[in-house]
């Protein structure tokens, strides 16, 4: 018994010693000490007051928690701690989480806001990002149009760039974003682990068009990673009015599953642009006939399509309501992975269940859309629903080298 007693002191006298730190907005060096210099134990808390705080620069955010005991940033009270100015910050380690903050015009003082590594190879896992708000965060000095002539990377901004693994975005609210950018950008690391994302339960507003490439709201990876797998889920999320370019959410790895979203009136499409064996189940996408609204387009292979709901939609070509896609290319195998024109390019559609979707007063469907001789193969469009009151959908069969490689069976089409 007296054993069992020395023990339960023991596990007692760790537990209290988490600590919380209160900052206030005057105490810019001393966060800047707290979060980063390897101060903060599992438990700990530092604690944001009521106020704006502007001029934080670079930031460390690095500690390890553990999965029972996370260390936190957080507001004192949600949305009354505002951060503005220019920022990077840095968030690296494990079970970190950011809660209640609101940034407010602030922007990224090099390309990103707030980036979970230190730097290649020093990664964050296990972060949560919750009950947070980015509005109207925009460098002043970059253009919010794009630039001729000049690297865009130098004129672009990132909200939040994910890296390493579990890192868990949810809750919160992102909104005018202007300058060529992601909100959210996830990096699939070579040689890493596989990323296990989650982004959830957000709400993505207005974002104004950009007028060219670059303005995606999410990507999933990168050209060059694009044979990698991410394992990335980004569900129950609702995309209003994101106009910046043709492409929400551009999918550019493997294995993912991007699901329950709602898209609502936003010019844009979901989009699988590069990698293989991706699930899109379960999304609706309501365009209210506005122009420029898409759907869900489609390239490469091993995907499953399933469940959506797709009404209003103008967009035709690569824009419509559903489109398949010609390749220019074969699938890369092991040793091209790495080829620069070939990753940029389209990989010929294969192995691809497109089943159970329904499409209401969609302008058009489209089956072999775009430059490229690689046909589609092994593709079942099935039990799909095509119904339009009001108009006539074109079921456009735009390049009949789709057949025979792509089986209709039992769909049903309502005019
Ligand atoms: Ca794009």
């Amino acid at each position: 018994m007296k054993k069992i007693w020395i023990l339960f002191l023991c596990f007692s006298s760790l537990t209290i010693q988490a600590k919380d730190y209160y900052v206030t907005p005057a105490d810019i060096s001393k966060l800047k000490e707290i979060l980063g210099n390897n101060t903060l134990r599992p438990g700990d808390e530092v604690i944001l007051r009521d106020g704006i705080y502007t001029g934080l620069g670079e930031v460390d955010f690095s500690a390890r928690g553990t999965n029972t005991d996370s260390i936190k940033l957080r507001a004192e009270h949600a949305g009354k701690a505002v951060i503005s100015g220019a920022l990077k910050m840095r968030v690296y380690g494990q079970y970190l989480q950011m809660e209640g903050l609101f940034f407010h015009k602030a922007w990224a003082k090099d390309l990103c806001m707030i980036e979970f590594q230190k730097e290649d190879g020093v990664y964050a896992s296990h972060c949560r990002f919750t009950n947070c708000v980015m509005d109207d965060c925009n460098d002043p000095d970059k253009s919010e149009k794009p630039v001729k002539g000049v690297d865009p990377i130098t004129v672009s901004e990132y909200w939040l760039g994910l890296h390493g693994k579990n890192i868990r975005i949810d809750h919160c609210y992102f909104a005018n974003k202007r300058a060529r950018g992601l909100v959210i950008q996830i990096t699939v690391e070579d040689g890493g682990d596989h990323n296990h994302h989650q982004i959830d339960h957000n709400i993505f507003g207005y974002r104004k068009p950009f007028g060219g490439n670059g303005a995606e709201i999410i990507r999933v990876g990168n050209s060059w990673s694009s044979q990698l797998p991410s394992y990335s889920i980004i569900e129950e999320n609702i995309f209003y009015r994101c106009d910046g370019e043709n492409e929400i959410i551009s999918v550019k790895s493997g294995f993912n599953t991007v699901r329950r979203n709602l898209f609502y009136e936003s010019r844009g499409g979901l989009v699988c642009r590069h990698g293989h064996n991706n699930i899109i189940d379960s999304n609706v996408i309501i365009g209210n006939q506005l122009p420029g609204t898409s759907g869900i387009r489609i390239i490469n292979q091993g995907h499953t399509v399933s469940n959506n709901y797709v009404e209003g939609v103008t967009g035709k070509g690569s824009s419509a309501a559903f489109i398949l896609r010609m390749g220019v290319y074969e699938r890369p195998s092991a040793p091209e992975d790495y080829e620069d024109e070939k990753l940029k390019s389209y990989h010929r559609a294969a192995n691809i269940d497109i089943a159970f979707n329904t499409f209401v007063d969609c302008a058009e469907l489209n089956f072999g859309d775009g430059q490229g001789d690689k046909e589609p193969q092994n593709v079942r469009f099935a039990h799909n629903r095509i119904y339009s009151p009001n108009t006539f959908p074109n079921i456009k069969i735009n390049n009949p080298a789709i057949f025979p490689g792509t089986t209709f069976v039992d769909n049903l089409c309502q005019f």
